[in-house]
C-alpha cells in the first residue's frame, strides 16, 4: 500500500522542473521554465542586501510588512486609481503561488465548484482539489483563445463559488478585453460568485496596451480577489514573494489560510519589495521595452524556422502551432526538440485537462538574454533540414 495521501497521488511532477531538468541534461538553450536568465535589477539587490544587513531578518507580522503593504496601496492607486486600505485589505504571502493556494482553501468548501480557463497556470487545479472543490472548465482554443459568452455562462450554477481568470495569460499571452472582463464580470454578479484573478504579468502588456485589474470593473471591488507577486515584475522569480488584494471580508478568509501554511513571508525580502513596489514609472516601461524586442525577436526567429507563432499580447511566452510538423504530440515536439535541436520549450498539454486540447502547440519564453535568443535561433534552423 501507498504512503501518499489520495489528494495528491493524482498530481505527478510539474512541466516545468521536468523540462528544466531535461535541458540542464541535454545542454539546451532553456525557453521552456519561464524565469529570466539575466541579472535582477541592482536597486532591488541592494535593498535586500540592506535588509538582511539591517537585521531585518525575524518574524514579519502576518499579513505582511507595513512598509511593504504601504508601497503596494500606493502602487495600484498611482496606477490604477485602486484605493485601498493597506491594514485590512491586503496579505503578503509566498508568492502568487500561496496566493493562489490560501485564496482557494479560504474561500472554497469541499463539493463547491472553481470555474477555470484552459490551458490554465498549473498550480490551480491541484489549489482546489486540495480544498475539496470541483474543477469546472472552459477550454480556451488555439488560434484565437475566444470566449463564447453562452459556452461561459451555462458553467455557472448555485454551486458555484469562484472563477479564475489569469490576465495577461500564461500560456497563451491572451491579454483579456474589457468587454471579455465585462461579461465575466455580469455573470460573477448574477450568481453570486467571487473572481480569483491572478495578475502576475500586470506589466508585461505590448503594443502600448494596458492592463486591466478586474477589481476596477463596477460591481467588482467586493467580490475579486486580485493576486500577484514581484516575481515577473522585478525579474526576481525565486524571491516568492506575492500578495492578494481583495474587500476586507475576502483578505480576512484568505488571512485565514494564510497563517496556517506559511505564517508569514521572507522579511527581508519583504522589505526590498516595499522599494522594489515604489519604483518610478519608466521603469515599467523599459520592462514592457524590452520584453517587447524580445517577443518581436523569438516571433521572427520561429518563423524563419517554419515554426508559426500565436503572438502574444502580453505576458513573456510565445505559442507556436506545430499541427503542420509531423509529431504525434507537443510532448514528443519538446522532447525532440531539446535533445536533437538544443532549445527546450514546454508542452502545453500539461495545462488541460484533456491533453488532445494542447497536443499541437508549444510553448516558448523569452525572459531570456538576447544571447540566448540568438542562439536559440541558429539552432532553431536545424529544424529546416528535418
Ligand atoms: N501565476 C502564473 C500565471 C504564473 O505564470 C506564475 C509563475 N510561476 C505564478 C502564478 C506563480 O508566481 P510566484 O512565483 O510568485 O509564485
Ligand atoms: N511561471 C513559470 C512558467 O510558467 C514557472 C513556474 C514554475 O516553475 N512552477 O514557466
Amino acid at each position: 500500500m501507498s504512503y501518499m495521501a489520495g489528494r495528491v497521488a493524482g498530481f505527478g511532477t510539474t512541466i516545468f522542473t521536468e523540462m528544466t531538468a531535461m535541458a540542464r541534461e541535454y545542454n539546451a538553450i532553456n525557453l521552456g521554465q519561464g524565469f529570466p536568465d539575466f541579472a535582477a535589477p541592482d536597486f532591488i539587490k541592494d535593498a535586500a542586501r540592506a535588509s538582511i544587513a539591517a537585521d531585518v531578518n525575524q518574524y514579519s507580522p502576518a499579513n505582511g510588512r507595513l512598509d511593504m503593504r504601504e508601497a503596494l496601496a500606493a502602487k495600484v492607486a498611482h496606477q490604477y486609481g485602486i484605493e485601498i486600505d493597506p491594514n485590512t485589505q491586503i496579505n503578503v504571502v509566498h508568492g502568487a503561488t500561496e496566493a493562489i493556494f490560501a485564496t482557494i482553501m479560504g474561500l472554497v468548501n469541499p463539493g463547491e465548484e472553481v470555474i477555470i480557463f484552459e490551458p490554465y497556470y498549473d498550480s490551480y487545479v491541484p489549489a482546489v482539489i486540495m480544498a475539496g472543490g470541483i474543477p469546472v472548465y472552459y477550454t480556451l482554443h488555439a488560434p484565437d483563445f475566444a470566449i463564447d459568452r453562452d459556452k461561459l455562462a451555462a458553467l455557472f450554477n448555485a454551486n458555484t463559488k469562484a472563477i479564475m481568470i489569469n490576465t495577461p495569460h500564461n500560456p497563451i499571452g491572451k491579454v483579456y478585453t474589457r468587454e471579455e472582463l465585462t461579461m465575466i464580470a455580469e455573470l460573477c454578479q448574477a450568481h453570486d460568485v467571487i473572481a480569483v484573478v491572478d495578475e502576475v504579468y500586470e506589466h508585461i502588456v505590448f503594443n502600448g496596451r494596458s492592463h486591466l485589474p478586474m477589481s476596477t470593473l463596477p460591481g467588482m471591488a467586493d467580490r475579486t480577489v486580485t493576486i500577484s507577486s514581484i516575481g515577473k515584475t522585478y525579474s526576481v522569480t525565486g524571491w516568492k514573494t506575492g500578495w492578494t488584494i481583495a474587500s476586507p471580508e475576502l483578505t480576512t478568509a484568505v488571512f485565514r489560510a494564510h497563517q496556517f501554511i506559511t505564517f508569514s513571508t521572507v522579511h527581508p525580502m519583504q522589505h526590498a519589495a516595499a522599494t522594489a513596489l515604489a519604483a518610478p514609472d519608466s521603469y515599467y516601461a523599459e520592462l514592457t521595452a524590452m520584453y517587447q524586442q524580445r517577443r518581436d525577436f523569438l516571433a521572427d526567429a520561429l518563423r524563419a524556422a517554419g515554426l508559426p507563432p500565436i503572438v502574444p499580447a502580453g505576458t513573456y511566452f510565445m505559442m507556436v502551432d506545430i499541427s503542420d510538423l509531423g509529431f504525434a504530440n507537443d510532448r514528443e515536439f519538446c522532447y525532440y526538440l531539446t535533445k536533437e535541436i538544443g532549445v527546450a520549450a514546454i508542452p502545453p498539454s500539461a495545462f488541460y485537462v484533456n491533453p488532445a486540447d494542447g497536443a499541437k502547440i508549444a510553448r516558448f519564453a523569452f525572459c531570456k538574454s538576447m544571447e540566448a535568443l540568438e542562439e536559440a535561433a541558429n539552432r532553431l534552423q536545424k529544424l529546416r533540414q528535418r
